[in-house]
C-alpha cells in the first residue's frame, strides 16, 4: 500500500550509489559496480512517484574484510609486477 495515494502497488526499486559505494569505488571500481551489494536501494510508488523508503545496505565487517584481503593481494601483485618490470628494463 502506498501511504500517499492509497493504492495497492508494487514499489519501483532503484539502486543508487551510496557513500559506501563511492569509498569502495576509489579502490575497486569495476568490482563494486558489477555487483551492487553496497548500493542504497530506493523504493518508489509507480503511480505517484513518491519515494516510500530507502534501504541502506549495512557495512558488513565480513565484506570489508574480504575487500581488505583483495586489496592487499592486489597491492602485492602490483609491487611484484613493478619489480619485475624494472628488472626487465634495467638489464
Ligand atoms: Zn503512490
Amino acid at each position: 500500500m502506498c501511504p500517499s495515494c492509497n493504492m495497492s502497488i508494487t514499489t519501483r526499486v532503484e539502486h543508487q550509489a551510496g557513500t559506501m559505494t563511492l569509498i569502495l569505488c576509489f579502490f575497486v571500481s569495476i568490482f563494486v559496480l558489477c555487483c551492487d551489494f553496497t548500493k542504497d536501494v530506493n523504493h518508489f510508488c509507480p503511480i505517484c512517484q513518491r519515494r516510500l523508503g530507502t534501504y541502506r545496505r549495512p557495512c558488513s565487517s565480513r565484506i570489508t574484510f574480504i575487500i581488505l584481503i583483495y586489496l592487499i593481494i592486489l597491492i602485492i601483485y602490483i609491487i611484484l609486477l613493478a619489480m619485475s618490470d624494472s628488472h626487465h628494463y634495467n638489464g
